[in-house]
């Protein structure tokens, strides 16, 4: 039997995202709410939000941007992200965003799979932008210019301000209320991932998918603390997780939106900047991916800053060890709760529910409202022993529609019975309380994570195919004792005639010329003379993951 949540069941309305973030008069409010951080003058209300999410969908409109198809943001984040963000699903186009410091093959592949309609590309990234536009087919009239800071047309690309319809006939644009299931029918955002195998796939995430994680993940936040969604206080925030992730998204934009709660953006994550704007914007409470725990606790910067305002970190996307969660506990005096999620699951499947003092375990957490799960072994029956390990299925309304355009992935992704197959093993046990809490003690899938980003083997393997002086590769994570951190590792077998001649170092340079910085190959090449592989021609994973585990031991 699958197990529930402990939590009461939420009635999680189905409607349009945007019915969801300006209900019950949010589209008035004047006061600030995203503020640049660098800047805090430069900001935006919730009905400056309003006004802007109105003239740019009925541009899109005026511009005839087919409904459904994709918009495409190529930026680092900054204050206007939330805008295209909202007004992209709000009028029922799919918002995705490229990671900033992708390569222009990342990024064509992005713009390919999504066949984006619109592409804003930041001006600090025009270049790299414009030629994975070219190599995407994407016509230049389909690209902007997207600062924060109004400019001229840059390289004969328009500024994106020029797809805002005028404010006065805007005022009429109404957003289709998507009541019921054309809330779960309609795509909100396509985030990427490589889910358990293979490429990077495009997510499709529906607006019914948004409100429930939103409303799950609030239930959490507030459940036992006195407050509720109806009485939230004020809390600040700082955004510097990059918005073209699921993770952001869901905190910084839609619940931030329907707390009302301020958030300061940061363009890019500078730790000292990060310590001075906690300190001087008095930030209650930040998300954060275990990298910056570990910085909180090693990096001498920190003596300088007054960081006491900080009461909660939510940390998730990579495993974080009970020792830094603790040392971080203890050294800052706050709470730090663990979340488990994928962009599958929008964002948050389970989580540590934020009343909870750490009980030093790791543990992250039980399972969100309207959430079941269940563990199961590589035959696929359930576990019901505590303690023993298992692949971590889960179901709820926050699980993704399915993957874009491509049908095969989709199929595969969800079992009849609406269970989706994380790639994550745990196990689980009962609390004091008598509630199912959950850990994740490996991952069986392909995935690396590097600092909370994914890596996905296939791709890597790919880019060292295109090296003439490769013939067969297989790329796993691997993981040191030092700093516990995952890095992807290359196991390479030369061309014949290129033995003896291309060194290990040669070959990570190859793939540092192809790829984003957090998926180069950290974790060093072998040589090898072959890569074990199945009949069918798959890589023996476990097998490559055995290699690497043991030379790790070795190093
Ligand atoms: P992403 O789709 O980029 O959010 O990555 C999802 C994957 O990140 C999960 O399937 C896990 O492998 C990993 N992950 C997320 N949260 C945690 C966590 N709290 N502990 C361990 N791994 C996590």
């Amino acid at each position: 039997m699958p197990f529930h949540s402990p939590h009461p069941k939420l009635n999680i309305p189905k409607c349009n995202l945007l019915s969801y973030v300006f209900a019950d008069g949010r589209a008035k409010e004047e006061s600030p709410l995203w503020m640049d951080a660098a800047n805090p003058s430069n900001s935006l209300s919730m009905s400056e939000m309003h006004l802007l999410v109105k003239r740019f969908a009925l541009g899109l409109d005026d511009m005839a941007v087919p409904i459904g198809s994709a918009v495409m943001i190529f930026s680092p984040n900054h204050i206007y992200v939330p805008m295209v963000y909202l007004a992209t699903a709000g009028s029922k186009r799919a918002f995705t965003g490229a990671n900033p410091v992708y390569t222009v093959s990342e990024v064509s592949y992005q713009m390919k799979i999504v066949d984006a309609a619109v592409v804003l590309i930041h001006p600090t990234l025009l270049d790299t932008g414009l030629k994975a536009a070219k190599e995407a087919g994407i016509p230049m009239s389909s690209i902007f210019s997207f600062s924060d800071e109004p400019k001229k047309s840059i390289q004969g690309i328009r500024d994106w301000r020029e797809i805002l319809s005028p404010a006065i006939e805007a005022d009429d644009w109404r957003w289709d209320p998507l009541k019921g299931e054309a809330a779960e029918q309609t795509v909100a955002c396509i985030n990427f991932s490589s889910g358990t195998t293979g490429l990077p796939k495009g997510v499709c995430i529906s607006h019914a998918n948004l409100i429930a994680n939103a409303s799950q993940t609030i239930h959490i936040k507030f459940d036992q603390t006195g407050r509720s969604e109806k009485d939230p206080g004020s809390e600040t925030w700082l955004a510097f997780l990059p918005l073209y992730h699921a993770y952001s998204q869901l905190w910084t934009i839609n619940i931030a939106c329907r707390l009302r709660y301020k958030v300061y953006v940061m363009q890019k994550f500078v730790f000292e900047d990060f310590l001075r704007y906690v300190q001087d914007y008095k930030v209650d409470a930040i998300q954060a991916v275990p990298p910056i725990l570990i910085m909180l606790t090693k990096r001498p910067e920190v003596k300088k800053y007054d960081i006491s305002s900080l009461k909660h970190i939510l940390v998730g996307a990579a495993p974080t060890s009970p020792e830094l969660q603790r040392k971080v506990t203890q050294k800052f005096k706050l709470k730090v709760g663990q979340g488990w999620g994928m962009t599958e699951t929008t964002c948050a499947g389970i989580m540590v529910p934020f009343a909870e003092e750490d009980d030093g375990s790791g543990t992250i957490g039980v399972l969100l409202p309207n959430t079941d799960a269940k563990l199961v072994d590589d035959e696929g029956n359930e576990i019901t022993v505590e303690g023993e390990r298992g692949e971590l299925c889960v179901r709820g309304p926050q699980m993704l529609m399915g993957y874009w355009k491509n049908e095969t992935a989709t199929k595969e992704s969800k079992e009849p019975d609406g269970f989706f197959h994380s790639g994550d093993v745990a196990i689980w046990r009962r609390d004091k309380l008598g509630r199912q809490r959950l850990w994740i003690v490996d991952r069986k899938k392909e995935l690396i994570k590097v600092k909370g980003l994914q890596v996905a083997p296939a791709e890597l393997e790919a880019v060292l195919l295109e090296s003439p002086d490769v013939a067969d590769a297989a790329v796993v994570g691997i993981r040191f004792e030092e700093d516990g951190e995952e890095w992807p590792r290359g196991y390479v077998v030369l061309q014949d005639d290129k033995k003896g001649q291309v060194t290990e170092e040669d070959v990570q340079k190859f793939v540092a010329g192809k790829v984003a910085k957090h998926k180069w190959l950290e974790g060093g090449v072998k040589f090898v003379d072959e890569v074990p592989k199945l009949p069918s021609g798959k890589i023996m994973r476990k097998v490559m993951k055995d290699t690497a585990k043991n030379d790790a031991e070795e190093m």
